[in-house]
C-alpha cells in the first residue's frame, strides 16, 4: 500500500496536506523532480534555485527522521514529469500518488498531464489544495466570477473561512524503515549568476518557524506602523519560505490566532494587517487561475495591451544598477542585488519608477526581479508589477504616479536607508539625501537624475491617455 508524495514548492513535513493524506493511508516514499531548464525559462535566478536546493536538502533530513526516503530526479522540463513519476510508481508498486497543487498555468498543465497519465495507467493520483485556504474557483463574486479586485475578495475570505480550512494537517509519524534508499542530492549546475551567500537566507522549516516566532513575538504588534519604513526590520521576511512552502499559510494564521485571542479580523491592528498581506498572497494565486492571460505575458487589463512602452536600454541598465539619480530607487535596487530581497514599499516605488517614469515595459522589470529575488514567486511578482504599471487587478489608477522624492521623505525621513545602501551619500546632510543638489554631488560619484519627475510623469500620463478603453 505504498504512497508516493511528489514534493514541489511545499518543502516541509509539518502541515503538508499531500504528505499527511499519504501517511494516513500507508507507508510513504517521497520524490522531488528538479526542473532546472523549466525554472530558468520561468526566469528564476541563482538565488532562488540555490535556496530551493537547500530547502530540498533540509526536507530530506526531516524525512529521513521519519524513515521516509526521498528520491531525486532531474527532469529538465515539466513535460517529462508524467513518465518519470509513472516509472517510479511502477518500479516501487506505488498504490497512490499525492501532490499539492501549484497554480500558475504551466504548473497546472503539468499537474493535469500527470493526473491524466496516472488515470490511463490505472494508478490513483490525487492533487490537494494546500498552498492557500480556498481552492481557486471556490471563492467567487456574487455573479460567479473570479475576483479582480482585492478588497471584496478579502471580505469574502474573512466571511467564509472555516476552522477546518485553517486546521493544521497531521505530521506523519515515524514509519518502519522501507527497503528503498534515498538518492544523493546533486549539486546545482553552474548558472549564469552566482548565488548569494546562503547564510543570508538559511533554508528549511526550522529557519522559517524561528522567523515566524521572532516576528510575532517582537514585531507583529508594530507591523501596521512599521511595515512601510524600509530602514526598520518591521515585516516578517517570510516570503522566501512561503514561496517554497517551508512554512504554510495555516501555520502563520494559527500563530496569529494564538497571539490574538483566536481572531484573524479583529483584535490587534498589527496582526490583522499582517493577515491581510497573507490574503493578498492568496488573491494573486486565484488571479493566476481565473485570468490565465496574466500567465501568458499579457496584461490583466486588456486595453493596456496597446500601451507604447519605450525602448530605453540605457534607462533600464541605470535602473538595474541602481544609478537612476533617485536615491530611494537606487538604494532599493542595491538592496535587491545584495540580499535577494526588497522591502515591499520599495518594490512598489522601483516598479512604478520603471513602468511610469521610464515608461519601460513592466515585463522587463518583472523578469529582473525574478532573476534576483530569493522569494521570486510568479503570482505575487506578476500581480505586484501589473499593479505598479496600472495594467493589473486593483490597477493603481494610471494618474497616481508615486513621486520618488516624496516617497523617500515620507518613508525614509532621516535618509538612513539611503545612507546604508548608498554610502557615497552618507556625507550629505540627511535632508539632502532624498534629492541631492547638484553642487553637493560634485565630489561624489553619484549620477544626476536620469529623468525629470514632472516631465516623466507627464509622458506616462500622455501614454495612458492615448489608450482607448
Ligand atoms: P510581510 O509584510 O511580512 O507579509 C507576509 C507575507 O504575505 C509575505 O511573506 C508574502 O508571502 C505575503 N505578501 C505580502 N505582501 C504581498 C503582496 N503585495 N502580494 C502578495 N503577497 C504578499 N512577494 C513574493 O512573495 N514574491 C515576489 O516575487 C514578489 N514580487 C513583488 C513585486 C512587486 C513589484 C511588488 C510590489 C510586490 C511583490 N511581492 C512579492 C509582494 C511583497 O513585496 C513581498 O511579499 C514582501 O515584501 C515580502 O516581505 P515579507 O515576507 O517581510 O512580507
Amino acid at each position: 500500500n505504498l504512497q508516493l508524495v511528489w514534493l514541489r514548492s511545499d518543502l516541509r513535513i509539518h502541515d503538508n496536506s499531500a504528505l499527511a493524506a499519504a501517511a494516513a493511508k500507508g507507508p510513504v516514499v517521497a520524490v522531488f523532480l528538479r526542473s532546472i531548464e523549466q525554472w530558468c525559462d520561468h526566469g528564476h535566478g541563482a538565488n532562488k534555485l540555490d535556496f530551493w536546493a537547500r530547502g530540498v536538502s533540509a526536507v530530506k533530513a526531516s524525512l529521513t527522521g521519519l524513515n521516509i526516503p526521498l528520491l531525486h530526479r532531474d527532469i529538465g522540463r515539466y513535460g517529462e514529469a508524467p513518465d518519470v513519476l509513472l516509472e517510479i510508481a511502477r518500479e516501487h508498486q506505488v498504490t497512490q500518488l499525492h501532490f499539492n497543487y501549484e497554480y500558475p498555468l504551466n504548473e497546472q498543465r503539468r499537474d493535469q498531464a500527470v493526473l491524466e497519465a496516472f488515470k490511463q495507467a490505472g494508478i490513483t493520483a490525487q492533487g490537494h489544495h494546500d498552498a492557500i485556504a480556498f481552492a481557486p474557483g471556490s471563492l467567487l463574486t456574487g455573479k460567479g466570477d473570479y475576483y479582480g479586485v482585492f478588497t471584496p475578495f478579502s471580505k469574502a475570505w474573512h466571511k467564509q473561512i472555516t476552522a477546518e480550512q485553517l486546521a493544521l494537517r497531521d505530521t506523519p509519524k515515524v514509519q518502519s524503515p522501507l527497503d528503498i534508499t534515498s538518492d544523493p542530492l546533486p549539486a546545482l549546475p553552474t548558472l549564469d549568476d552566482e548565488p548569494l551567500d546562503g547564510r543570508l537566507w538559511p533554508a528549511g522549516e526550522n529557519a522559517a518557524s524561528d522567523n515566524l516566532e521572532r516576528f510575532l513575538r517582537f514585531r507583529g504588534r508594530y507591523y501596521k506602523d512599521q511595515r512601510d519604513i524600509p530602514k526598520v526590520r518591521g515585516t516578517s521576511e517570510l516570503s522566501p519560505y512561503l514561496a517554497l512552502g517551508m512554512i504554510s499559510h495555516r501555520q502563520c494564521l494559527q500563530a496569529v490566532m494564538s497571539e490574538n485571542g483566536g481572531h484573524l479580523a479583529d483584535g490587534d491592528a498589527g496582526l490583522t494587517t499582517w493577515v491581510n498581506e497573507l490574503i493578498w498572497r492568496e488573491f494573486y494565486q486565484h488571479v493566476a487561475v481565473g485570468f490565465p492571460q496574466v500567465c501568458r505575458y499579457q496584461p490583466f487589463q486588456e486595453h493596456t495591451k496597446q500601451l507604447q512602452w519605450r525602448d530605453d536600454d540605457a534607462g533600464f541598465t541605470s535602473w538595474c544598477e541602481g544609478r537612476t539619480g533617485y536615491p530611494i530607487v537606487d538604494a532599493a535596487m542595491r538592496q535587491l542585488i545584495t540580499t535577494g530581497w526588497m522591502h515591499n514599499r520599495l518594490r512598489m516605488i522601483t516598479a512604478m519608477f520603471l513602468s511610469k517614469h521610464l515608461l519601460i515595459d513592466w515585463r522587463r522589470g518583472e523578469a529582473f526581479f525574478m532573476r534576483h529575488l530569493v522569494d521570486g514567486e510568479f503570482c505575487a511578482n506578476n500581480g505586484g508589477w501589473q499593479w505598479a504599471a496600472s495594467t493589473g487587478t486593483d490597477a493603481a489608477p494610471y494618474f497616481r504616479i508615486f513621486n520618488p522624492t516624496t516617497q523617500s521623505t515620507r518613508f525614509d525621513p532621516d535618509g538612513e536607508f539611503i545612507a546604508h545602501w548608498l554610502p557615497e551619500l552618507t556625507s550629505l546632510p540627511a535632508k539632502a539625501r532624498h534629492a541631492p543638489p547638484q553642487d553637493m554631488l560634485n565630489p561624489v560619484d553619484y549620477p544626476a537624475p536620469i529623468v525629470d519627475h514632472k516631465a516623466a510623469r507627464q509622458r506616462a500620463l500622455d501614454a495612458f491617455k492615448a489608450l482607448s478603453k
